[in-house]
């Protein structure tokens, strides 16, 4: 079945200039034509955006949504004053070790269902929380129920009871085996108090092995050679980058590792915002992500994460819009999404606003008329 989507008052489509006064025709889940409104041909069924901005649709391209328990008592201890440590992931591990399959897949399909009613038409889920051979392959086989992109990230923490040399074995043996199946990607939290730069590299390395394309959370608590490494390993993606030196940036700029930035954890962890400006002028491909996750960043809304990087990142709303579009597409390596390009998945939002600025300019109102998505 065809559909028109007709008087779009600004249509962004990350494939030339924006338009107005527009339209676009959808079949078989894909975008079949982009124009003037009045030129539009007929389609079976007719969609008037009522002269709203028509955006593709966000590709949120980091999360972390099987788990169990809450940690609002947490956040409000670091409201109180007390430093974010990558520790109290302990706590979500023991009570995501506890829940049942259906008490995980309940709460995972609430998140997406909240990301998608907020304009998230594509999203990536990792494991983590697990950090068992069986808690692993049940958090992948859980997500992959959810979205086709999900990423093993065994080695979030080493956990308690196994030695950090034992458990390297098996992130890289026995729990890669089990995960593989579901996975797309393998990520590794490479950072201070979390693994080193050579224990990323043979975690990354086995996971290429097994077919799976290289993630890295990195720079989000100190600099390192993290940074370099995911790039030397051409992994998709370096998420957090706030911690960034001079050859870092460099390294990224002359690669197809995106920087991810997750603004929505250095809102809640109150840390300091990494610098988008300098990245976008180095020519590094920035994309903005939620994290969305019970510790650190327990937010879904990448419009939430769009007003915070307009408003202490440096970046324009235009930027930060393709960068929650487009951005979150080459993150995934995704052609088919996060743009409206004739051939692209029709995944797209209808704002009720004239405009995507109103993303940044009217923070945390909802501003999702409608979702269509290819699906
Ligand atoms: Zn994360």
């Amino acid at each position: 079945m065809s559909t028109v989507v007709s008087n779009i008052g600004l249509l962004v489509t990350n494939d030339g200039p924006e338009r107005t006064a527009a339209a676009l025709v959808l079949d078989h889940g894909r975008v079949v034509w982009v124009g003037d409104s009045a030129k539009a041909p007929a389609a079976d069924e007719r969609v008037d955006a009522g002269g709203r901005c028509v955006i593709p649709g966000f590709v949120d391209s980091h999360s972390h949504l099987v788990f169990a328990g809450d940690r609002a008592d947490e956040f409000a201890a670091r409201m109180a004053g007390r430093r974010y440590e990558a520790g109290g992931i302990r706590r979500t591990v023991a009570a995501t070790r506890a829940a049942t399959d259906a008490q995980l897949l309940a709460t995972a399909t609430r998140l997406v269902a909240e990301m998608r009613a907020q304009g998230t038409t594509t999203v990536e889920i990792k494991t983590g929380y697990g950090l068992t051979v069986d808690d692993e392959a049940r958090s992948a086989r859980l997500a992959r129920t959810l979205t086709e992109e999900v990423t093993f990230l065994g080695a979030h923490i080493v956990p308690d009871g196994i030695e950090r040399a034992d458990y390297l074995d098996l992130v890289t043996g026995d729990m890669l085996d089990a995960c593989a199946p579901y996975a797309r990607w393998i990520d590794v939290f490479c950072d201070r108090g979390a693994f080193d730069e050579s224990e990323a590299r043979r975690i990354l390395l086995a996971g290429r092995e097994r077919g799976l394309g290289a993630r890295m959370h990195g720079a989000q608590l100190a600099a390192s050679g993290a940074v370099r490494l995911a790039v030397e390993l051409d992994a998709a993606s370096v998420d957090h980058c706030t911690f960034l030196e001079p050859h870092d940036v460099d390294a990224l700029a002359g690669s197809d590792t995106v920087a991810t930035l997750l603004p929505g954890v250095e809102f809640s962890t109150r840390s300091p915002y990494p610098d988008a400006r300098r990245l976008i002028d180095a020519g590094v491909t920035v994309a903005l992500a939620s994290d969305c996750n019970p510790g650190s960043s327990f937010t879904s809304s990448l419009a939430f994460c769009i007003a915070v990087a307009v408003r202490d990142m440096g970046m324009t709303p235009a930027e930060a819009l393709w960068s929650a579009t487009a951005g979150g597409a080459r993150a995934l390596r995704r052609a088919d999404v996060g743009h409206l390009a004739i051939g692209a998945r029709a995944d797209l939002v209808i704002l009720d606003a004239p405009s995507y600025v109103h993303l940044a300019y009217r923070p945390g109102v909802p501003l999702v008329h409608r979702v269509l998505t290819a699906g």
